[in-house]
């Protein structure tokens, strides 16, 4: 039996409704539902083949790629690109909560260079 859809999967299939800002043939970018910063976004790749950054191979380098670069057109479509934070949660304990791949983008608060740890750790 397939697995069950990933709560991406079934945003990016339109059974569950998101604030969808960006699309493209690869990836979606959507409102995070728990903003974390008044800016936050999630950069999601269409397929669901990497559950976790660390599952990617050498195949999806060009995904990888892509997905950074959509990061640097949002941030700019957002007006955030001179200071924003990327941030890919990998793994249960490091505070991934959703095993499809995405990437966070926060912006329009003040970070401290100290902080890296403190933005998404869901606690
Ligand atoms: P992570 O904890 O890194 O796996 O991030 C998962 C993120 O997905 C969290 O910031 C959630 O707030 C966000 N999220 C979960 N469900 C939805 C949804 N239906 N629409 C938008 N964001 C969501």
């Amino acid at each position: 039996m397939a697995n069950p859809k990933t709560i991406f999967e079934k945003v990016i299939d339109g059974d569950i409704s998101s604030e969808k800002i960006y699309e493209d043939d690869l990836a979606i970018v959507i409102k995070d539902i728990n903003p974390q910063a008044p800016t936050h976004v999630l950069i999601i790749p269409k397929t669901n083949e990497i559950p976790k950054l660390s599952d990617a191979t050498k195949d999806h380098q060009t995904l990888l790629g892509h997905l950074l670069l959509v990061a640097g057109k949002i941030s700019r479509q957002l007006g955030v690109d001179e200071a924003f934070r990327l941030i890919i949660n990998n793994g249960a304990a490091a505070g991934q909560t959703v095993f499809h791949l995405h990437l966070h983008i926060l912006a329009n608060k003040s970070f401290d260079e100290r902080s890296i740890g403190n933005d998404l750790g869901h606690d």
